[in-house]
């Protein structure tokens, strides 16, 4: 099975991804693999993607000595 259509970015005719957010068809290069999404589509998300969690743990524990 093979997708039919240019490319909704760059008109290429190697269309072998659909986005997963706009459904679009992309090439390769205009296709984000870790997401799924077209690079329009990661580059809205993917403000949000690449923030490090933090691994601070709040020193809040009592300890009590008599
Ligand atoms: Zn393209
Ligand atoms: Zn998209």
């Amino acid at each position: 099975m093979s997708v039919s259509g240019p490319c909704a970015i760059c008109n290429s005719a190697s269309v072998e991804y659909t986005c997963n957010r706009c459904g679009q068809l992309v090439c390769e290069d205009h296709y984000d693999e870790s997401t799924g999404y077209c690079v329009e589509c990661a580059a809205e998300l993917g403000q949000t993607e690449n923030i490090p969690e933090s691994g601070e743990m709040p020193d809040g524990v009592d300890t009590y000595e008599f």
